[in-house]
């Protein structure tokens, strides 16, 4: 799902204020950033066997289709960031209704007009989930109709962003850290976008606007 996909970007985020005041937010950009880098080797190596990315700007069904897309804490946190935080315009108005009624909606309360509207802090999940040669139909997920066209993400690259996030979860020291990949014990933070709700996220926008009003 690189939904409404620009190809990696090749520089890592930056938010050199935002980093300062909020220590996490580096983990997690330099971990989206290892991730994205992953993705434009494991397309590179696929386009080298003439394979072709169907994933394309404006082409969403998967953020419909897919209702089981996992989310991490930090993954959360950055996410909620951004929202409250960076996202301005129409976007922002779009959001904050969608976040209010997300239980509702037929999509991920991210998707605005078939676009991203968190798409440099959008999950690992949904930057690693790639389709080459023909995109997907409405409703259909290629994990299950066509597993061999759906990238399969490097291992050397997941493993290295896994294990700059770990120490945001306490796993630390090469020991811990090798315990943790081998038995995947972060996984079990995981929680479904699609199901979580977004009220304090709403809240906090609001506090936001406010403060930037006053
Ligand atoms: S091809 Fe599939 S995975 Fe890629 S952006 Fe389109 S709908 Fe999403
Ligand atoms: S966060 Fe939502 S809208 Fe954004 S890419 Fe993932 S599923 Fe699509």
């Amino acid at each position: 799902m690189t939904l409404a996909a620009s190809p990696p970007p090749a520089q890592r985020l930056r938010f050199p204020e935002d980093e300062r005041r909020l220590p996490w937010l580096g983990t997690l950009l330099e971990a989206l950033h290892v991730t994205d880098q992953g993705v434009a080797e494991a397309v590179r190596r696929e386009t080298a066997q003439g394979r072709r990315l169907a994933c394309r700007k404006g082409c969403a069904h998967c953020c419909r289709t897919h209702v089981d897309i996992p989310v991490y804490p930090l993954e959360l946190m950055g996410i909620a960031w951004y929202v409250a935080e960076k996202l301005q315009g129409p976007d922002r108005e779009t959001l904050r209704t969608q976040l209010r009624r997300a239980e509702h909606l037929d999509a991920c309360p991210f998707l605005v007009e078939d676009r991203c509207a968190i798409h440099p802090l959008r999950p690992q999940a949904c930057r690693l989930f790639n389709v080459f040669d023909r995109p997907c139909g409405p409703g259909e997920d290629a994990w299950y109709t066509r597993r061999r066209d759906v990238l399969t993400p490097l291992d050397s690259y997941r493993r290295r962003a896994t294990e700059l996030m770990l120490p945001f979860y306490g796993v630390r020291g090469r020991h811990a850290v090798r315990e943790a990949l081998r038995t995947g014990a972060i996984h079990r933070l995981a929680r479904s976008l699609r199901s979580c709700r977004w009220e304090a996220l709403v809240a906090r926008m609001e506090r936001e606007d406010a403060r930037v009003r006053s």
